[in-house]
């Protein structure tokens, strides 16, 4: 099994939040679309003949792309690679770019998942983010995916967000309930170096959410979410049951996939790679036939630290027998105490963090670290 991963890196105008490689430069979309194509011919024995079963498009936002590009994309990958086993096919979405028109033709080329940032349905929240679209607008999105046959919907949502208040933040879960998708994604804001965000952080300009009102915020996701009928698979995942994300579980699982495009990392097993996340040095690269990435060869502790880093942030956790003797026994030893505060939980030799102790995750699976 394989995924593919493309990151198209336009956006119509800059979040204030946003610390994703994107750009404004629009009219590089045509350019930028056969250099994706080009590559990909360039690093077909990447996956060495692992079957593609997931395929998503990420960004910046996929949705500035016509359907007409994103199909020359995906027929690339099926000509170059081959999709008869392909189960999920994502696309990025921005509320604003959804039409009728445009989600029939992404059908018809084979999308059959849509996720749309919608970080908020708090006006204010919106405006103050530079989001582009309104609350109405993303409510609009969603039914209109749903109209036009796309039965797999994810929202993205945010929370921590400055002045956000619990009863905000818990209107927001209740709206996304009431859109009737099938998944939501949910992330504390974070304030990311050189974005308007962190600089009006830096001049004193914020009030911001402290640990514990993000730490209630998380918690009433959690339970809202499970009374809502949501499957909480993933630290920042929900789904309805048979509706988690197959590429994004993927990346914890570690099935190894290509990243095509500026910026876009890719994992064979054995090392991680990772393209220019500049577009004219991605661009001239492959166009030159020589196409600019870096490589990290992983090591025997990188590949068990990244196991731990992954697994441990599922539901399903850290299946123990997978491991070699010896790793197994080095986790269970530096795990006891952990087990013994109820910071982890074993059963059925998989190893889990408790959804209790879910936000304060990086911390306990780092001391699991060699
Ligand atoms: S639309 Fe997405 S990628 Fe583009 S600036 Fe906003 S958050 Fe970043």
């Amino acid at each position: 099994m394989a995924g593919i991963y493309i990151h198209i890196p336009f956006c119509a105008k800059r979040c204030i939040y946003c610390g994703f490689f994107s750009t404004v430069r629009q009219d590089e979309a045509a350019r930028y679309v056969k250099a994706v194509c080009r590559e990909l011919e360039q690093r077909a024995g990447y996956l060495a003949d692992a079957p593609v079963t997931t395929v998503y498009f990420g960004g910046g936002t996929p949705s500035r792309l016509t359907p007409q590009q994103l199909g020359q994309i995906i027929s690339t990958i099926d000509s170059v690679i081959g999709l008869k086993n392909l189960q999920e096919l994502t696309v990025e979405c921005n509320p604003d770019d959804i039409t009728p028109q445009f989600v029939t033709a992404l059908h018809a080329i084979g999308v059959n998942r849509i996720s749309m940032g919608v970080q908020t349905f708090n006006e204010e929240m919106l405006s103050f983010l530079h989001r582009r679209h309104t609350a109405t607008q993303a409510l609009d999105a969603v039914r209109i995916c749903r109209e036009s046959g796309i039965t797999n919907i994810s929202i993205d949502l945010m929370y921590g967000l400055p002045g956000q208040t619990l009863d905000m933040f818990r209107a927001d879960l209740h709206t996304a309930l009431s859109a009737q998708v099938q998944h939501i994604s949910s992330y504390c804001l974070s304030y990311e170096e050189n974005t308007p965000l962190k600089a009006l952080l830096d001049q004193g300009r914020l009030i911001t959410a402290d640990d514990d009102l993000c730490s209630r915020m998380y918690t009433l996701m959690c339970d809202t979410l499970r009374e809502g009928g949501f499957e909480h698979y993933e630290i920042s995942n929900f789904c309805l049951p048979g509706f988690h994300s197959r590429h994004n579980s993927s990346y914890w699982d570690g099935t190894p996939y290509l990243g095509l495009g500026a910026g876009a990392h890719s994992y064979n097993g054995t090392s991680r790679q990772w393209n220019p996340s500049n577009l004219d040095a991605y661009m001239l690269g492959v166009e030159q036939n020589n196409p600019q990435f870096e490589v990290e060869r992983l090591s025997a502790t990188d590949l068990y630290n990244e196991c731990l880093m992954l697994r441990l942030r599922t539901a399903q956790g850290l299946d123990l027998s997978s491991l070699t003797p010896s790793d197994r026994l080095a986790v269970l030893e530096s795990a006891q105490s952990l087990i013994s505060n109820g910071s982890l939980k074993l059963a059925h030799d998989r190893l889990s963090i408790p959804e209790q102790k879910l936000f304060v995750s990086d911390s306990i699976i780092s001391s699991l670290f060699r």
